[in-house]
């Protein structure tokens, strides 16, 4: 975890570990990354913008902001979102740009999750409320609409304190997902190189 604080989590881990919580505990406590990391198979295509525009009449959008850099004391968690939109009703929306696919033409729970963390910091650092959030699916050209209400912001913040918890106690979560997560996972090799 280069750059983040000691004790701090990423935005990042909360997408990994609402996939499967094992990622989390070979990342922090084993060490090991995975080869090809999404982050690495998007850089060609980060500095896109075009992925926003179907949003700015929609949504009335006044402002664009990219690469927002947020962090909370509070749950101790860092991220770096891809775009946040200000629209003329005062409305903060979140957008992440996935390189990963839709599952079936709807947003992954990872990344409903990851969206569902970063509403939290938006909140904290602009004193506002995130009703809602965008995933834009590269591969499919595909921009859904994720409602980040109240209840799934409960959920990241309860997962937020559960991955902490885990951490500090080094406790090692174990296989707890189904083979078909595994199989298209970037750390099989370290964790069921059988497979
Ligand atoms: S191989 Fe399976 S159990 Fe291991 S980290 Fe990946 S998804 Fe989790």
């Amino acid at each position: 975890m280069s750059g983040v604080e000691e004790g701090y989590l990423t935005v990042v881990d909360v997408k990994r570990y609402a996939y499967c919580p094992r990622i989390v505990f070979i990342t922090h406590i084993l060490h090991l990354e995975e080869v090809t990391s999404e982050a690495m198979q998007m850089g060609i295509v980060e500095h896109d913008e075009r992925v926003v525009t179907p949003l700015i009449s929609r949504l009335k959008v006044v402002r664009v902001l990219r690469n927002v850099a947020l962090a909370s004391e509070r749950l101790r968690i860092v991220g770096k979102l891809d775009f946040l939109l200000l629209t003329r009703f005062g409305e903060y929306v979140p957008v992440e740009v996935k390189w990963a696919e839709t599952a079936g033409g709807r947003v992954k729970w990872d990344h409903k999750m990851q969206l569902a963390s970063y509403a939290l910091l938006v909140e904290e650092r602009f004193k506002t409320t995130v009703k809602r959030g965008y995933a834009y699916y590269l591969r499919e050209h595909k921009l859904t609409e994720v409602p980040l209400h109240e209840g799934i912001k409960r959920l990241a913040t309860e997962m937020i304190e559960e991955i902490h918890e885990m951490l500090e106690r080094e406790r090692d979560p174990g296989i707890r997902v189904s083979i078909s997560k595994c199989l298209s996972c970037g750390y099989r090799a370290f964790c069921r190189p059988i497979l």
